[in-house]
């Protein structure tokens, strides 16, 4: 038998599989999907089983071909279906096909870890026959396979039969720091009557020891957890010795799972009487989910619709109809409260993976999924390749959330990735968002999707009161805070009436762009209609579309004002004004250097929900998913941040943003109010958003994508190179440009070569090139072979050249 095999080496040379020989001992464990060890020139790679045939592939001798070496797991960590999903990956992300499968899996398996033989239940002493291995693992229960090849070599090759047949199984060991992987567990070796006739034997004083006899004969074939016995029945570890020194009970080491919410307890939240409008949604969704067809629905509802009771009821069904449920939240919502609302639902049915976890944590979340103990998976992007194999449902909440797309190799989209697993599994999918992405409300509207909204909050709660405020009129009314007179006199009102507020600072990252702090006006690249870039080396301000440059003026060409400079401003600075302003106010400060530590966003929210804290401040982290009774004011520092990166993006971001926000007010009793400080009171994204008019946005920002020639119009492919020698980075980006436009349809836009809008990172200089298309069906298999003739040409220079298909991050 000859197995195709992908190996670790993620370049395009190596990036197919090769055919290597499987071994007569190793054939009961291999398997498609299965992780192996192979030799590869003269070192020896992980690599993963895509086939395995009779024949083979390559034309060889089959005697001249190379053994597989080892199986690394007992049962195949890749399902067919990710096998295939991998592999559409590697062509529609353009990346190595074992780059796309390592995506997949958790890390664990990619590292180093030690791995244990250990005896399942059925070997004992009958079936040890007269194998010293076996022998001996019967006594020990688990050995170090290191070990047991060293010391069994010969018994080694028999190894994959007996787990094949079950005698024995293989486990990873991964030590975490706060690892609790193992308790002790008593088992009872007596029989009814053996256990009759021990009680009776025991002397009198042995009060504990008959406890713990009594319990094992009113529970008869039951284990009992040390800490258990403990706890609840006062029973210490010396009579437990003294039993198991008799022969009458073992004390076992088990493996338990370690679970990052144990210890806590989930409320049995009973599940509310649906409002009209749910029950309106639910109809199609649920009658999808029954009769297992594939399906498309984009829930549209306002924040506070009730869109979170409409994706746990579709859970419900699902796994009613004996299948599983995926279920996507951007990273920085799956706080303790959404888990809880699941736990509370599902109980032990759900496994939750996010990037909190420690790799141990995952890789446990993770085997649940594999050995089928959970139903139920809740988790950030990666969750989407949950090994389930009756998937029925995904759903991908916030579905316009950026952080659906992964940022490195493979660049995926998890929307993308979802809808291909729905319609492979007959599947649905639920996508839902107060303020659905372009694209995807695009295709809703084209009915590629099926559109439901919801656009009342649950009781008829009104939407907050929105005011905006013009910062253009505080400068002139002499007020040079950063705080408008009227966002000053609510926080104080907040304070007195002892209510609490979230005060926001928009803030991505990017603050060089230049603006009149007088009028408001912004320098805009003339061809691409997006903000220039400030350059303070040379004071030009430059679009990093297309390289238009322009000098910085020193005075505003639109009202001559010389308050026109470069723009930004940190939460630091926010929460000491705040001070200044308001003594004795208590702020919680929630941004990258306040949570960084391991749990402290967990801690700062907590901290505010117990109303520790008058005020919630910070950057994107806490624009989504809180949900905070006591809030009735949000406050939006700088609304004109992110109306000014250099993205195309810009005005779809800061609607979503505002409309966040604001929707954290008010969710409860108490109405709310939402304070939006801007420049640009008249800009579209703003207006809409100060009247929650998703739609009448989404008609302006289509207008405006279509005019400029961007998606959902036209698609998008980023080539980002780089180096630490400019001329080598402008060579090679030119190079490829030509290369491309020889080739290219003559519909498809290329823009650049241009500097990227980060110039430098790490000492590398960094070129793109951007490419706007409609309809170019063949451009896959183009880039594919423009990134050979790349690898070709690029042998010595070491430019690194990534392709980013339909990208976000345009820095
Ligand atoms: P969304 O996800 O759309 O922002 P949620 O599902 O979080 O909205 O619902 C908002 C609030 O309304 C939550 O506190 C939720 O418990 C409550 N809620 C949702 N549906 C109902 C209902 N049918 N009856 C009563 N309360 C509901
Ligand atoms: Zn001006
Ligand atoms: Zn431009």
């Amino acid at each position: 038998m000859i197995a195709q095999i992908i190996v670790d080496v993620p370049v395009n040379r190596t990036n197919r599989p090769f055919d290597y020989r499987i071994p007569a001992w190793l054939s009961p464990l291999i398997r498609v999907g299965s992780r192996v060890v192979v030799p590869f020139g003269p070192r020896k790679l992980q690599g993963y089983v895509t086939g395995i045939t009779d024949e083979g592939t390559d034309f060889t001798d089959h005697a001249r071909l190379k053994e597989v070496e080892q199986v690394l797991d007992d049962t195949p960590p890749l399902t067919k279906e990710l096998l295939d999903m991998s592999e559409w990956m590697s062509k529609q992300y353009l990346c190595p096909w074992v780059t796309a499968v390592q995506a997949m899996l958790p890390a664990v398996l990619k590292g180093k870890s030690e791995k244990w033989l250990t005896a399942t239940d059925d070997l004992d002493e009958d079936t040890c026959g007269n194998s010293g291995l076996l022998w001996e693992l019967s006594r020990k229960r688990q050995l170090p396979l290191a070990e047991v090849e060293k010391q069994f070599p010969e018994e080694y090759l028999l190894v994959p039969g007996w787990i094949h047949s079950g005698l024995l199984a293989t486990e990873y060991q991964v030590k975490d720091r706060i690892t609790r992987k193992h308790q002790s567990f008593v088992r009872c070796l007596l029989g009814p009557e053996q256990l009759a006739e021990a009680i009776a034997s025991l002397p009198a004083r042995a009060e504990q020891m008959r406890r713990v006899l009594t319990l094992f004969s009113q529970h008869a074939d039951q284990s009992f957890s040390m800490q258990m016995l403990r706890d609840e029945w006062g029973i210490t570890r010396s009579p437990l010795k003294s039993l198991e020194a008799k022969g009458w009970l073992v004390i076992e080491q088990v493996e338990v799972y370690r679970d990052p919410y144990a210890n806590r307890k989930f409320s049995d939240k009973a599940k509310p009487e649906f409002t009209p409008l749910q029950k309106q949604v639910l109809a199609p969704i649920l009658s999808s989910i029954q009769n297992q067809e594939y399906a498309a629905y984009l829930l549209h509802g306002v924040t506070g619709s009730g869109k979170t009771e409409v994706y746990l009821e579709a859970i419900e069904k699902t796994l009613e109809k004996g299948q599983e449920a995926i279920f996507l939240v951007p990273e920085i919502s799956l706080t303790p409260q959404m888990v809880e609302r699941f736990k509370a639902r599902f109980g032990a049915d759900v496994a939750v993976l996010h990037s909190g976890l420690s790799q141990g944590e995952k890789f446990d979340e993770w085997r649940k999924i594999i050995r089928k103990q959970v139903k139920v998976v809740v988790g950030a992007r990666s969750a989407i390749f949950a090994p389930f194999e009756n998937v029925g449902l995904i759903v991908i909440d916030e579905e316009h959330e950026s952080s659906y797309k992964q940022e490195e190799t493979p660049r995926y989209h998890a929307r993308e990735v979802a809808l291909w697993r729905a319609k492979r599994n007959h599947a649905v999918l639920l996508m839902g968002s107060a303020t659905p992405a372009l694209e995807t409300y695009a295709l809703a509207t084209r009915g590629r999707y099926t559109l439901l909204e919801m656009p009342e909050r649950v009781g008829n709660r009104p939407m907050p009161a929105v005011h905006v405020v013009d910062m253009r009129e505080e400068l002139q009314a002499e007020n040079r805070s950063m705080f408008s007179r009227k966002l000053h006199e609510m926080i104080a009102d907040r304070l007195e009436k002892q209510e609490q507020m979230v005060i926001f600072l928009n803030r991505r990252g990017f603050s060089t762009f230049v603006m009149c702090r007088s009028c408001g006006y912004t320098m805009r690249c003339i061809h691409c209609d997006i903000s220039l870039t400030y350059h303070k080396t040379n004071h030009t301000a430059r679009c990093h579309y297309c390289g238009y440059t322009i000098a910085q003026p020193a005075h505003c060409p639109e009202c001559q004002s010389e308050h026109i400079r470069f723009f930004g401003t940190g939460t630091q600075k926010v929460e000491a004004e705040l001070a200044k302003l308001f003594p004795g106010i208590r702020v919680i400060r929630m941004d990258v250097d306040t949570t960084s530590r391991k749990g402290a966003h967990e801690e700062l929210l907590s901290k505010f929900r117990k109303g520790q804290g008058d005020v919630l401040l910070g950057t994107q982290m806490i624009a989504k998913g809180l949900d905070f009774p006591r809030v009735t004011l949000a406050g939006i520092i700088a609304a004109d941040t992110s109306l000014h990166i250099p993205d195309f993006r810009a005005a779809e971001k800061t609607f979503q943003l505002l409309t966040q926000v604001g929707g954290r007010a008010g969710r409860h009793e108490l109405d709310g109010d939402v304070v939006i400080q801007t420049y640009t009171p008249e800009h579209y994204s703003i207006q809409h958003a100060t009247r929650h008019d998703y739609r009448s946005f989404y008609e302006d920002e289509m207008l405006q994508r279509r005019r400029t020639g961007y998606p959902p119009y036209f698609r998008l492919v980023l080539l980002t190179f780089s180096h630490e020698d400019v001329p080598v980075v402008i060579r090679s980006a030119h190079t490829m440009a030509d290369y491309l436009r020889q080739r290219l349809a003559e519909t498809t836009i290329l823009l650049g070569p241009v500097a990227s809008p980060i110039a430098r990172v790490k000492d590398r200089f960094r070129f793109q090139i951007m490419l706007k298309y409609r309809d170019e069906p063949q451009l896959s298999a183009l880039l594919a072979q423009a990134t050979a003739a790349f690898d070709e040409w690029n042998k010595q220079q070491k430019v690194l050249m990534t392709i980013d298909v339909d990208p976000y991050v345009l820095l």
